[in-house]
Parts: structure tokens; C-alpha cells; sequence
């Protein structure tokens, strides 16, 4: 069972449903902004940078050819907001020399040393984890803790 953290801050579920920092990668799920079926899988090793970025039906990411794109972007945003940078910079291992730990800086951090693009094959498994994760929507209700549910914070976060 992973360990569930809860967020530094609430988060937008509509543009991020899924974000987490799992088998050495920050990794998540981030909606297209124009086709709600669509949805980007995307990630970014951590110590090399190497990203990744595809659709739920494994088309590669138009945006991520040898830059972050936007998803990637967003997933660092969001991950920001659910771990703190703090904690994002320490995971990734981003050297930010003297500059405040932001998403901003975090990302700028990670391009700077060029990163190359890894290959999708995470992709799969990092969707079929969202896809357990959005399994606890159906469970019957029941005043037990269910630990992935902090996923989904108490106040009104989504956009
Ligand atoms: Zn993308």
C-alpha cells in the first residue's frame, strides 16, 4: 500500500486528476484542455529528467518533442501543490543552487540541463494506477478511512 501524504495545498482536480512521486518518477494524469475524453500521461524521471508524455490511447504528446510540454508543466505544478517544492526538488533531485524551490524554478531547473525523452512504455502502468485510484469513486459509502481518498481533499478544489 503507498504511503498517502496529505496535500501541501488543495489542489485543481479537473486539470490534474492524478499526480504522485512513485518508482523514481514524478508521474501523473493531466487533462487535454480542449477534448474532455483525452487525457496525457505524463512523466519525469527523476535525477536524469527524462520525460515523457503520451495520451491514454498512447499517441505520443505533440508538445513533448525535446521540450517539457504543457502537461509535464502542469504535473510539476500540481505536484508542487500536493508534496510541496521542497519535497518535489528533494525527490527529482533538482540542484537549484541558490533559487527558492518553485514549480517555476523546478521545471526551469530541469530544462536547463536538456533532458532526453524516455520512452512511454511507464505510461501504461502509471494510467492503470490512476484508473485503481478512480475505482474508490464507486466504493459503497462507509464512515471507515479509506487512505487514498486524501487524494481528494475536504475543501472545494475543483475548478
Ligand atoms: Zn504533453
Amino acid at each position: 500500500m503507498a504511503r498517502v501524504v496529505p496535500p501541501a495545498r488543495p489542489r485543481k482536480l479537473a486539470k490534474v486528476p492524478f499526480v504522485e512521486l512513485a518508482d523514481g518518477r514524478l508521474q501523473g494524469v493531466v487533462s487535454s484542455g480542449s477534448d474532455i475524453e483525452r487525457v496525457y500521461v505524463s512523466s519525469v524521471a527523476a535525477g536524469t529528467y527524462a520525460f515523457a508524455c503520451s495520451t491514454n490511447n498512447n499517441r505520443p504528446c505533440g508538445g513533448a518533442r525535446g521540450w517539457f510540454c504543457n502537461h509535464i508543466r502542469a504535473l510539476i505544478t500540481e505536484a508542487v501543490l500536493q508534496y510541496g517544492a521542497e519535497r518535489v526538488t528533494r525527490y527529482l533531485r533538482v540542484d537549484l543552487g541558490d533559487e527558492q524551490p518553485t514549480a517555476h524554478t523546478i521545471a526551469d531547473a530541469m530544462t536547463a540541463t536538456g533532458p532526453s525523452e524516455a520512452s512511454s512504455t511507464a505510461a501504461a502502468s502509471v494510467f492503470s494506477r490512476f484508473l485503481r485510484h478512480l475505482a474508490y469513486l464507486e466504493l459503497a459509502p462507509s464512515t471507515l478511512p479509506v487512505p487514498e481518498m486524501q487524494w481528494f481533499p475536504p475543501t472545494r478544489a475543483v475548478a
